[in-house]
């Protein structure tokens, strides 16, 4: 338990002092009766979207708390996690005075937003075994850092970080800790939203963009405490989340048995294209991978992801971050698609041995 922790001395003043902007919507919500709606300026002929979207999203949160035992008022959801991401930053952290910290190699869009945010960003390289350097990080903690983001399972390196570590952080650290769990339903780890209610300083984020399949909908979920979510709706624009996208979120939330099925073959490939990519003679290592991707150290990771790009196939180069000199990231596809990548590789090499 972080006894020093006080969000009252995290919240930016000015967000403190805020009421949230009262619309339409929340001041008089529909239900379901045959009420004559005259209050928000809509067009009154059905187009199936000429109403404005619950903007505290009711049904979906309702279901999402169900699926993963949390109360509604402990979710905010956000036009994919990246504008969750964007959210706390603007909650908590003051522009040209507030710091936070990041873990290279991760997830570029917690130094993007800094950027945009304009909050220093201190980076603390992870070790080699790509694990959070507790000590590091706690060296480049001073009184304006507010927040630590922790990605696990980690982007690009695919691990999960040592529930010691993570544990360690969030319990010294006076700031808020955000775990993105954007990979976590591919994790045999479990995640640490079961233990939400023990940490005050606790932010949670996953999506629907990764093994719910609705990259295209746009939806992040944030998971933390009362008083973060209560801050949070204060700041977020009233119908962030469309008419559209609530009703495709609630199908795949309701529509577990696929997303399960899913997940079982995508796991199932990981494993399976990890032990085949190992057996190429330009493969210098399969980095172990609790995500739907695996990194992979190659001889020479520029030259190969041409030579993928000339055969149609498109893989993501990683070799300009720490920690990943030639190394190529590869997401799991379908099962033809992952037999097609393994047989361009396998071709690439004959071809180099002739
Ligand atoms: C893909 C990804 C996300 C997802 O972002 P959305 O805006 O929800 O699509 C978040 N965090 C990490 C680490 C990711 O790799």
């Amino acid at each position: 338990m972080n006894s020093s922790f006080d969000i009252n001395k995290i919240v930016r003043p000015n967000v403190s002092a805020l009421k949230s902007y009262s619309s339409a919507r929340d001041e008089y919500q529909s239900t379901g009766n045959s009420m004559i709606f005259l209050d928000a300026n809509e067009n009154p002929f059905p187009t199936n979207v000429n109403r404005y979207p619950d903007p505290q999203q009711r049904d979906l949160k309702s279901r999402l708390g169900e699926l993963k035992g949390i109360d509604p008022e402990n979710i905010l959801l956000g036009n994919g996690s990246d504008e969750v991401l964007d959210l706390i930053f603007r909650a908590f952290c003051e522009p040209g005075m507030s710091n936070v910290i990041t873990l290279p190699p991760t997830y570029g869009m917690y130094g993007v937003l800094a950027n945009i945010n304009n909050v220093e960003n201190r980076e603390v390289q992870l070790s080699e075994d790509f694990e959070p350097r507790v000590e590091e990080i706690f060296q480049n903690v001073n009184e304006q850092s507010k927040i630590v983001f922790l990605c696990s399972p980690n982007n690009p390196t695919g691990n999960s970080f040592s529930e010691e570590r993570v544990l360690e952080i969030i319990n010294r650290f006076n700031g808020l800790v955000v775990i993105d769990e954007a990979y976590i339903d591919f994790s045999q780890a479990p995640s640490w939203l079961e233990r939400l209610a023990e940490f005050p300083n606790l932010i949670i984020t996953q999506t629907l963009s990764k093994a719910y399949g609705m990259a295209g909908i746009r939806l992040g979920t944030c998971y933390a405490s009362r008083e973060i979510i209560e801050i949070l709706n204060r700041i977020k624009p009233p119908y962030n989340i469309n008419g559209l996208t609530q009703e495709k979120a609630l199908e795949a939330v309701l529509d577990t048995g696929r997303v399960h099925g899913e997940i079982t073959r995508i796991t199932g490939q990981r494993d399976y294209m990890s032990s085949e990519l190992s057996k190429l003679e330009f493969v210098e290592r399969v980095f172990p991978s609790d995500a739907n991707f695996l990194l992979v150290r190659v001889d020479d990771a520029t030259k190969r992801y041409k030579q993928m790009l000339e055969r149609g196939i498109v893989v993501r180069n990683r070799t300009t971050q720490p920690l990943c000199g030639n190394s190529l990231r590869f997401t799991i596809g379908t099962e033809p698609e992952n037999r097609s990548l393994l047989d361009e590789l396998t071709k690439i090499t004959k071809q180099e041995n002739l």
